[in-house]
């Protein structure tokens, strides 16, 4: 049976045909050659020596470094990405007997790999290197002779973080440093990535003051922002190389959907799949065709699981091939790790489970299949999973398993979204104020902070410095330079995987087991709770948060907890607010309050008993996005569903829980990175309003990404609600793993109508494609904003012009005018007691404002005065009619009242004047009725009521 066939053999198969979502067939590509002139001839001879032409990507990155550029490269991992900057780098070593060059990985295990293939070009070009890891295993011994003698250098991240200040040490070095290569570079986002973003900064201003300006080399998996994120992390502009030339056979990619077929309903006696039970059995399947198998597992736990079952299995059916079954994950010893990666190269191993361990760049050869059991989390690591499989020329196999899960169940049903460009955007935030204050330490303790030099190279304002130095962080010498005016190294103090400093020390029988940042203690190491570490279970026995222990005890139990909270959200300082169309978009500063009040313990979905805990609420400042949904969308939902409860906050909770379940879409984040709140209202907003923040101190940058990207965002989580089958909403679509209200209220077609509204609006005048963002930044009042509310309440657009009024209100709290108009809304909006309180606010910095004096009778239930202010004979017309229809109806009171208005503006009307006769004459005060009469006589005798009056009183 030839290879071709047996990979077929799967998608034909009776028994898994019907999950099939979706075969995406890649096809073979050929390779494309260009010749490179002027290269070095040693480097010529080698590569002739090895048969080696090179690819178009290959010169074109080479000829870019060569012209000076700094390169980023995306091309996939075996497309020879290292070769193509290896080779100007070992030119200028040649060329150059003095340069050097430090290339960054930021895991070990991959600069072990590169080193030897250095080694390797060292040898085979016979130069002088002496290439050198440097990192926490290095001996000590040895570290001097790297320093003096090596020209090129591999360490990581957290190792240049603690020896930059140790720079006069290295200066030889760092004055001949030609390049700074980042190899794997998205790996660098989130908290660590913008920790290393400032240290690459600091690098930089180093380089710069031993005199030299090296060159930065990228690489990177495909992402939607490549050149972004290599700004970000070196300040730098960027020549992309992204064309992959190289060849590779056809492989098919095939979505995998054990829920395709099952939908869940309130009442429900089908048991939902197993996705590690199926998992298992394609292994199994494949291991059984002899088709050479990569199986990557979400976690240490399954991957162990999945590979005993295999080989109990397997035992039963073909035992000879049992112990050919491996599981391969972090946490093993070197050795053993070696012996798969060894055994799966020589085919000694014929399925191996791994986690994401084997997802970077560790050589293991080629395989024939990989199944991904649950989408990893991002589009690159499954690309890069999936690109362990394919033989030059032989077709391979990729299978992507769905969880039950918002993410995955999206890309079963929007093939085409994982198939078409790169969407995923890496984000890296440099305006983090305790990253800026922690990293403005460390580079001044590396060398005194020249004034500008904050700015020049972080991009951070003198102010940051000013504060620092207020609190004696920072002192300012009498040339004018800021420095650290302590012994000890602030390096050592902040980790590059956390915002903050604190630190709390998760203890097993007294020793360490790991350690946890405040959130995270509140979230999964509160008392009571079930600790998972390395596929063990410990029960946390008690939390001091003053000290930061948490002591542990490592117990075998069959529940897990889940622990409830309550959030409170204030909107400290509005930054921007973007428009598309009609719909707008808020980001600013919040104060998140988390209230873990209480947790669960459940075995599997069961509640087994809810226990009470006291923690102080977890405070924190950081960044979100916001956006209003105004009263209408609440009654329209009410009309629609009259007899359900609570539809219009399930509707507002649906969305905010489906919208943070597919951020990862778009901005490379996990779920856990983010909050939401969603509420019917609130009081910074007048409305019913939902928040999205950034789950960390300061922000991290996410939600602002998220804004950019929102009709993305907006789109994709209506695709997923229209796709779910199911009746009432499920982990696919609006419930969340990680609610804090147990996912209560939910209501799934609420959900939908305020997406789709929301849509609506952005397309509303325009058609979709040609709706840009108009991003407006707030900071102080513009002055003719009160008109623009006024314009907006007068249109009935409440929600905008209440969101134009909160802007006036927070620069000026006692705007008398927006003030009153935000209570002239809310009680048209039948919200009494708020406009109330507004009426009073306004009534408070204006007695005499004449909207908040109306309004404060209509609300207070004093007799009210009809008060108008006439401006044009046209109102005077209206207000005529208005009186005489009142008068023929026999309310003579008001109709008297109107006419003293009118007659207070025009005492020439002779019709009003002639009215107000009738109506005295009616109440029996003739000798009014006369006196009127006289008057009204006097300017127009023929007129209609003039007449009439005539009548009664001659
Ligand atoms: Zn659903
Ligand atoms: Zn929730």
């Amino acid at each position: 049976m030839s290879e071709v066939n047996k990979i077929d053999m799967f998608k034909n198969d009776v028994r898994y045909r019907e999950n099939i979502a979706h075969i995406e067939t890649i096809p073979a590509k050929k390779p494309s050659f260009k010749k490179v002139d002027n290269l070095n001839q040693k480097i010529v001879d080698y590569l002739d020596s090895k048969n080696v032409k090179l690819y178009l990507h290959q010169a074109e990155t080479y000829e870019s470094i060569k012209d000076g550029e700094h390169v980023i490269i995306t091309t996939p991992t075996a497309s020879g990405k290292t070769l193509a900057f290896n080779l100007p780098i070992m030119e200028t070593m040649i060329e150059d007997k003095d340069a050097t060059a430090l290339y960054i990985y930021p895991a070990k295990a991959l600069s072990n790999d590169q080193l030897h293939v250095l080694e390797n070009l060292e040898k085979e070009l016979d130069i002088k290197i002496n290439p050198r890891t440097y990192d926490g295993d290095t001996p000590r011994e040895d570290k001097r002779g790297i320093r003096e003698k090596s020209r090129i250098v591999l360490t990581n991240p957290y190792q240049l973080h603690l020896i930059l200040s140790w720079h006069h040490q290295w200066s030889k070095f760092y004055k001949n440093l030609r390049y700074i290569v980042i190899d794997e570079s998205h790996y660098y986002k989130g908290v660590f990535g913008s920790n290393v973003a400032f240290l690459i900064k600091r690098l930089k201003r180093i380089a710069n003051f031993y005199g030299s300006y090296p060159q930065f080399i990228l690489s990177s998996a495909t992402l939607a922002n490549p050149l972004e994120l290599a700004n970000r992390l070196t300040g730098e502009e960027f020549k992309l190389v992204d064309n992959d030339t190289s060849p590779s056979g056809e492989k098919d990619f095939i979505l995998y959907n054990p829920f395709k077929n099952y939908v869940r309903k309130k009442i429900n006696n089908q048991a939902a799949p197993s996705v590690h039970m199926e998992t298992e059995n394609i292994f199994m399947y494949m291991m059984l065709k002899n088709i050479q198998t990569l199986c990557f597992t979400v976690s240490r736990k399954t991957t162990e699981l999945i590979a005993m079952w295999a080989k109990k299995d397997m035992n039963q059916v073909k035992g000879q091939l049992a112990h050919r079954i491996a599981a391969y994950r972090a946490g093993y010893q070197a050795q053993e790790r070696r012996e798969i990666e060894d055994g799966l190269k020589s085919g000694k191993y014929l399925g191996v489970t791994c986690t994401n361990a084997l997802e970077l760049g560790i050589d293991i050869g080629s395989l024939d299949a990989v199944i991904i059991s649950g989408y990893p989390g991002t589009m690159i690591s499954t690309w890069q999973q999936a690109g362990r499989a394919g033989r030059s020329n032989q077709k391979s196999l990729a299978i992507l398993i769905a969880f039950e899960n918002q993410l995955d169940q999206y890309f079963m049903n929007n093939p085409e979204f994982f198939f078409d460009k790169p969407h995923e955007n890496a984000i890296i935030d440099l305006t983090n104020p305790i990253l800026q204050d922690a990293h403005l330490l460390c580079a001044a303790k590396e060398l005194p902070l020249q004034r500008g030099e904050a700015e020049k190279y972080f991009g951070i304002s003198q102010d940051v410095i000013d504060k620092l130095v207020d609190n004696k962080d920072l002192h300012e010498n009498h040339r004018g330079d800021f420095m650290y005016p302590y012994d000890d190294n602030p390096a050592m103090d902040h980790s590059l995987d956390q915002i903050s400093s604190e630190e709390f020390k998760i203890m097993n029988n007294g020793q360490l087991l790991e350690t946890m940042e405040r959130s995270q203690v509140y979230r999964e190491a509160h008392e009571g709770a079930i600790l998972i570490n390395k596929g063990d279970t410990y029960v946390v026995n008690s939390v001091n948060l003053k000290n930061g222990y948490v002591n542990v005890s490592k117990e075998a139990v069959d529940y897990h907890t889940m622990v409830l909270n309550q959030t409170d959200i204030n909107i400290k300082k509005k930054l921007s607010k973007t428009k598309y169309g009609d719909l707008t978009i808020h980001f600013g500063e919040l104060t998140v309050s988390e209230d873990y009040f209480k947790y669960k313990k459940m075995h599997f979905s069961k509640v087994i008993g809810t226990y009470p805990l006291e923690l102080p609420p977890l405070k924190f400042n950081t960044k979100g996005l916001w956006f209003t949904i105004p009263k209408r969308v609440k009654d329209t939902l009410e009309d629609m569903f009259p007899n359900e409860e609570e539809v219009f906050a399930g509707g507002l909770h649906g969305a905010e829980h489906a919208l943070i379940g597919l951020f990862p879409l778009h901005t490379m984040c996990d779920r856990f990175d983010i909050g939401g709140l969603s509420t019917n209202y609130h009081e910074d907003t007048q409305e019913a309003t939902i928040f999205i923040y950034d789950g960390y101190e300061g922000g991290i940058g996410i939600c602002e990404k998220a804004v950019d990207v929102f009709i993305d965002l907006l789109n994709s989580t209506i695709d997923l609600l229209e796709n779910c089958q199911c009746q009432s909403g499920c982990p696919a679509c609006i419930y969340s793993p990680k609610c804090g209200n147990d996912n209560k209220p939910l209501h799934k077609n609420a959900t939908k109508y305020i997406l789709k509204y929301m849509s609506d609006l952005i397309s509303k005048n325009i058609p979709e494609e040609d709706v840009k963002a108009e991003v407006i930044i707030e900071n102080e009042v513009i002055p003719d904003e009160f008109d623009e509310a006024y314009e907006l309440y007068e249109k009935g657009d409440y929600s905008s012009s209440k969101d134009v009024l909160n802007s006036i209100i927070s620069n000026d709290k006692k705007h008398a005018p927006s003030l009153a108009l935000m209570a002239r809304i809310l009680y048209e909006q039948d919200q009494k007691d708020i406009a109330l309180l507004f009426t009073k606010k306004a009534l408070s910095s204006d007695r005499s404002n004449e909207m908040a004096n109306e309004l404060e009778v209509l609300l207070t239930n004093k007799p009210q005065k009809e008060t108008v202010e006439l401006k044009s004979l046209d109102d005077v017309e209206t207000l005529y009619e208005e009186a005489y229809d009142l008068y023929e109806q026999g309310d003579l009171a008001t109709s008297s009242e109107i006419l003293e208005n009118l007659l207070d503006f025009d005492d020439k009307n002779s019709e009003a004047l002639a009215l107000m006769g009738l109506i005295y004459y009616h109440s029996g005060m003739f000798p009014k009725a006369i006196e009127y009469y006289k008057k009204a006589s006097k300017i127009n005798k023929n007129g209609e009521m003039v007449k009439e009056l005539k009548m009664r009183v001659a």
